[in-house]
Formats: structure tokens, sequence, C-alpha cells
């Protein structure tokens, strides 16, 4: 039987769309390495890990094993007064391969609920302190941190649309982002923001929250790791929680295993997602200090006040499991490390086409910034054509392909890439 796409378009929501005019979607019925296959048989290569998160690729033999097993002991069990070994083992490797200070780890079912248990922790933290006036945080423009109320009062005014939800999200203090770019020199003036809001209103604000280093669906900004560096000590210097929001970066995207090792900092509170279960099933986390969770576990609550029904769920946790196993046999550098240099190699002729305005890679990221916003129904069908799954939003056509990808499977991309970005730069001065 094929996939009721009438029945899709008149009943389902999918990310982002309308019921009224909603944007075409593509029946997949298996996917397999770096591989979807659509219901036509038609194979497109990957260029989106399904949104950072199948950094092994599809129908992996490891995670496979890792959820059956799971699942001959117990799909689920309530975390409420019990444990199981998936969520201590998963605990242990994740407190052993972030930075040495996180010891303590929440586990929520999506990278949205994980930044909301950061900015509550955060909130809870002061509120047991001395200092309950620290109610505010700060965040930077071009940030991304989710789509529920506390994280979407954190993301980009504009992209978070902001303007709708007036009177209804909290408000909160928007920086402009780090103007000096990763490879750049850095301007000491990308700071001067940060350093005068934090003298003037040090006293209400509980933490600064933001992606670090690669800005992701706020606009794929690379930045310097230096102002992480600065950030982190100005933090220090006026009692502010510095909140990391590793989510897309995590798990070596950027290079590093983790973006904060860039500027060889730790953060207050760190939230992971996506990769976190090799994108086999929805899982988060959000990590934090012995002082934080000293702090949270004094307040007047007496603990921490969340506890979603699927909290720890064993499946999710064992295939996480393997996952970060895989990530901890070290393969992921070199390969993250090929991906760089050919992705750097293969877009650069973009740069040159008129409808370009920026091309930019870090690790296995890469970016063509376009002068205009791009008809996204319309690359996306021109990208299926060609054979790849690529989807651009806005002003930007990326990828971030899982590690495995081979050699000629990411020229597939590039060269997609470079089909579309040229017919655009065509059309465009027609
Ligand atoms: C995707 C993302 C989130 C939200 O995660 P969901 O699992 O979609 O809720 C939060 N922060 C960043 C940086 C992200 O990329």
């Amino acid at each position: 039987m094929s996939i009721n796409l009438q029945f899709d378009r008149d009943h389902i929501w999918h990310p982002y769309t309308s019921m009224l005019n909603p944007l075409p979607v593509y029946p997949v019925s298996r996917a397999e390495g770096c591989e979807l296959i659509l219901e036509n048989g038609q194979r497109l290569i990957d260029g989106t890990s399904s949104w950072w998160a199948a950094a092994h690729g599809y129908n992996h033999p490891l995670l496979n094993a890792a959820v059956t097993g799971q699942l001959q002991q117990m799909a689920h069990v309530m975390f409420g007064g019990i444990t199981h070994q998936p969520a201590v083992s998963l605990c242990q490797q994740l407190i052993e391969i972030t930075p040495a200070d996180l010891t303590k780890v929440f586990l929520a079912d999506s990278g949205s609920v994980a930044v909301e248990v950061a900015i509550k922790m955060a909130l809870q933290y002061w509120l047991a302190s001395d200092t309950p006036t620290k109610t505010k945080l700060i965040s930077l423009r071009k940030g991304y941190h989710g789509d529920t109320f506390a994280a979407m009062s954190v993301c980009d005014p504009v992209d978070g649309m902001h303007d709708m939800f007036a009177g209804i999200l909290n408000q909160h203090y928007f920086l402009p982002p780090p103007q000096s770019s990763f490879d750049a020199t850095f301007n000491s003036s990308d700071m001067q923001p940060l350093t005068e809001l934090l003298k003037r209103q040090h006293q209400h604000i509980a933490a600064l929250i933001l992606e670090p280093v690669v800005q992701g669906y706020g606009g794929m900004r690379f930045y310097h790791p230096e102002f992480l560096r600065q950030a982190r000590a100005l933090c220090d210097q006026y009692q502010v929680l510095l909140i990391a929001d590793e989510i897309a970066t995590g798990f070596g995207r950027t290079g590093k295993l983790f973006a904060c090792e860039h500027a060889a900092i730790t953060p207050d509170i760190m939230c992971l997602g996506k990769a976190l279960s090799g994108g086999y099933i929805t899982l988060a986390a959000t990590l934090c200090t012995d002082e934080v969770a000293r702090g949270i576990s004094q307040s007047a609550a007496g603990g921490l006040m969340h506890g979603p029904t699927f909290m720890a769920n064993p499946l999710a946790c064992a295939v996480a499991n393997a996952s970060v196993a895989i990530i901890r046999q070290n393969d992921w550098p070199a390969q993250v490390a090929a991906i760089e240099q050919q992705l750097k190699k293969e877009l650069a002729p973009c740069q040159s086409l008129a409808a370009v305005k920026d091309v930019r890679v870090l690790g296995a990221i890469g970016v063509l910034e376009m002068h205009q916003k791009v008809d996204v129904a319309a690359l996306q069908q021109q990208f299926v054509e060609l054979g790849v799954w690529i989807r651009p939003f806005n002003h930007l056509i990326y990828i971030m392909p899982p590690f495995i990808i081979s050699q000629t499977q990411l020229s597939m991309l590039t060269g997609a890439m470079f089909k579309v970005a040229s017919a655009i730069s065509a059309s465009a001065q027609r």
C-alpha cells in the first residue's frame, strides 16, 4: 500500500507548515547508510543527517542492535523512584566525555525540553541564593534554542516571532551576536555589548545562554571562539551562569567533540540533544556543575521541579549509549576533518556565483548564504531531481551530512549545491 499523500496533506502538520497551503512532502520508505530511499525506489544522498541527528548514518548495525537488545528487556519504565542500567551507563559516559566540572545529568525528552530545564535550573539556582533578583536571561540575536515557550523567549526575536507573541513571551535581553567570524582576527568590540549590559544589569541576570561557536537555525553563523572565552570570564566576574546549548554542535560536528572546546571553557549548564541518540529516538540531556546542583537542591522546592513521563526512556538511553560508544571509538575526528577539507575545496567555486553572498565551512557543516531568500519547495524538488536530500531555509542552502559519508557521495551533495546556486544566479540575471 502506498503512503496516502492526500491524507497527509489534509490532516497532518509538518514542521513549520500551513494547513491551508502545505508544502510538498516526499514519501520515504527506508533509510540506510547515507541514503534515504523514496517509496518509488529513488535513492537520495542525505545532506541533513535528519537535522544534525543521524551522525553515524541510518540503519546502523550497532545502533539497531542496541534498540532490539533493549527491547527484549523493557521498552520503558517510569523514572520516578526507579533507575535502570541504560540511564546509568549513559550518564556515566556523558560525564566522562563532557568538560570535567559537569557532573550532574538531567535526561530530557527533546532539545527544547533540555533548554527549558537549563533555564529552570538557572532560575531556581538564583532563587535559592541570596540574590533572588536574578530572573532575566541574556541571549544573542540570531540564536535558536527550540520551539517551546521558554526556549522561544531566548530565540532570535525576529525568527522567534516575538512580535506575534508580544505580551506572552517573557522579556529577556538580546545582544548583537559576535561579528568576528571563526577564522578572522578577533575584534574586541564584540565584547562591548555584553560587558556594558553586565555592568549595568548583572544583579537582574541569571544566565547567558548561547550556542557555542556555531549559531545554527538562526543563520548558520560561525563566530570567533575568543568571544566564548571572554564571555565565560565576564560571567564569572558578574556572577552570571553560562548555559551552552550544544544540541546542534555536540558530538564532533564542528571538529571538536563539543564546540566549547574551541575556547577551552566549561559552561555551568550544558544542553545536549540531536546526535545524542545517533538520530534514532528523541532524547536530550542537561548537564550542570556540582555548584549549580547544590544551589538548586537548597531552594525552597527542595529539588529540581521537572520530570517528564518518558524521562530516561530505556530504548533511547540504550541507543544513545551505543551512539556515544561509536563516538568514543574516535573515528570521527578524521572523518570530520576530511569532510571539512572536501567541503572547503568543492564549495569554494560557489563564491563566484552572483546569487551567493558567502560560502562558509566548519567541521562537517557547509553553508551557502544567498543574497535573497530561497524558494524552499522549488529548491527541494530540484535537489530531489539531482538525487540528494538538502533542505534549505531563508537565505541558506546548507548541509551537515553523516560523518560516514563517502567522498563520492559528498561530491554529489556539493555538486548539487553548485548547480542549484548557479541556476538561481542565472535566473536572477535575466
Ligand atoms: C534543534 C535545537 C534545539 C531544539 O531541539 P528539539 O529537539 O528540536 O526540541 C535547541 N537548541 C539548538 C541549538 C538546536 O539546534
